[in-house]
């Protein structure tokens, strides 16, 4: 059965009015916060964005929806996991001031920003899913606890995933460091010392410490790499190489994660993709960001599947080609949607519906 797909266009991001306008026909025309009971908490998944990131969904964004949480009676904060990667997202009160920095305050979204600390036992848990590749999957505790659950993402590439929007907002985004750490574990690079020049641009951005200049050539740790493929995207010689097969299991683990936030709350979450600001590499990317597309617009639905399908194809439509293959040739992101819906996270064919 085909899943709805709710969606208005946007054509400039930047008139923050504008897309609030539009968000709120979005929302409110969907029923997509509908599932909301009186009085239920609702724990709001975001990306906050890493120091220096600019694709981030605007804390404005936030505010409308979390103001229509609050007018069906329900009481939202948001939330986001701690980072695998050393950045300012890797420790709660480093993320925290992040978040404020980046204007998440009480002042701008009427809510609480709350991040779990993994560090402490009684933040995480482990969700039994028995799957393929993963058996435990081991998540912040507050989305799997947390009574309700609404996922705003920002649509956009990615090195490992080919792009990113719901499933990985949900599957990395949920998961622990050790969670993060169980996804991305096959993918330590490997250099081809014929190309390295010993510019040692991949060990500077390196944040496990895992590279280092022998003899002027690189060299990587796999005992130490965690997997997250900066250094593959500094290397102007493109000396450093990763398995692809192993960017695959990244997305069929993902999957597998979004599975396990996902268990128990079939229809009862509510999924809201910003495909604007679409640049090459995720929101967790400090550096320089190309676009990649025009703006798009902003689309809801209950199923994670059909909204990442829909948004993938829209701005494909919108680029005339599929932009994801084009910027990452190795990686096919359409992987993780596949298998998410032979998995029963949701369905592929979708029905959109303009507003
Ligand atoms: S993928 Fe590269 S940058 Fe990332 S941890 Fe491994 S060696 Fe370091
Ligand atoms: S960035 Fe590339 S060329 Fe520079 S040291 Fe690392 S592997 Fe060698």
């Amino acid at each position: 059965m085909k899943s709805k797909v709710y969606f208005v266009s946007v054509n400039d991001c930047n008139d923050l009015d504008g897309v609030n306008k539009k968000l709120r026909i979005l929302l409110d025309k969907s029923k997509v916060l509908d599932f909301l009971s009186k009085k239920s908490k609702v724990a709001v998944k975001v990306h906050f964005g890493e120091e220096g990131n600019t694709g981030f969904v605007r804390a404005e964004h936030l505010r409308v929806i979390c103001d229509l949480v609050a007018k069906r009676g329900a009481s939202a904060f948001l939330s986001d996991a701690n980072t695998l990667y050393r950045g300012r997202r890797l420790n709660s009160q480093d993320h925290l001031e992040l978040a404020h920095e980046h204007g998440f305050t009480k002042s701008v979204t009427g809510v609480d920003v709350i991040i779990p600390d993994d560090t402490k036992k009684d933040d995480t848990t482990a969700v039994e899913i028995n799957q393929k590749w993963i058996k435990n999957a081991k998540v912040a505790r507050l989305f799997v606890d947390t009574e309700a659950l609404v996922v705003v993402s920002h649509f956009k590439g990615h090195i490992l995933t080919g792009f990113g929007g719901a499933l990985k907002n949900i599957g990395m985004g949920c998961a622990t460091r050790e969670g993060k750490l169980a996804q991305h574990c096959d993918v330590a690079p490997v250099v081809h010392s014929d190309r390295c020049i010993g510019c040692g641009a991949c060990g500077s951005i390196c944040p496990a410490g895992a590279i280092v200049l022998k003899n002027k050539k690189s060299a990587v740790d796999a005992l130490k790499c965690i997997g997250c493929a900066s250094c593959l995207a500094v290397c102007p010689t493109m000396a450093m190489f990763i398995d692809f097969n192993a960017g695959e299991k990244v997305q069929y683990k993902m999957a597998e994660y979004a599975l396990a936030v996902l268990k128990g709350r079939k229809n009862q979450t509510g999924f809201i993709n910003f495909a604007v600001r679409i640049n090459k590499e995720c929101d967790c990317w400090s550096m320089e960001n190309p676009r990649i597309a025009p703006d798009v617009g902003i689309l809801a639905s209950s199923d994670p599947v059909s909204i990442d399908k829909a948004s993938f194809d829209l701005v494909n439509k919108a680029c005339g080609k599929d932009i994801f293959k084009a910027v990452h040739p190795e990686e096919d992101g359409i992987r993780q949607l596949k298998y998410a819906q032979e998995i029963g996270l949701g369905s592929l064919d979708y029905e959109l519906i303009e507003l």
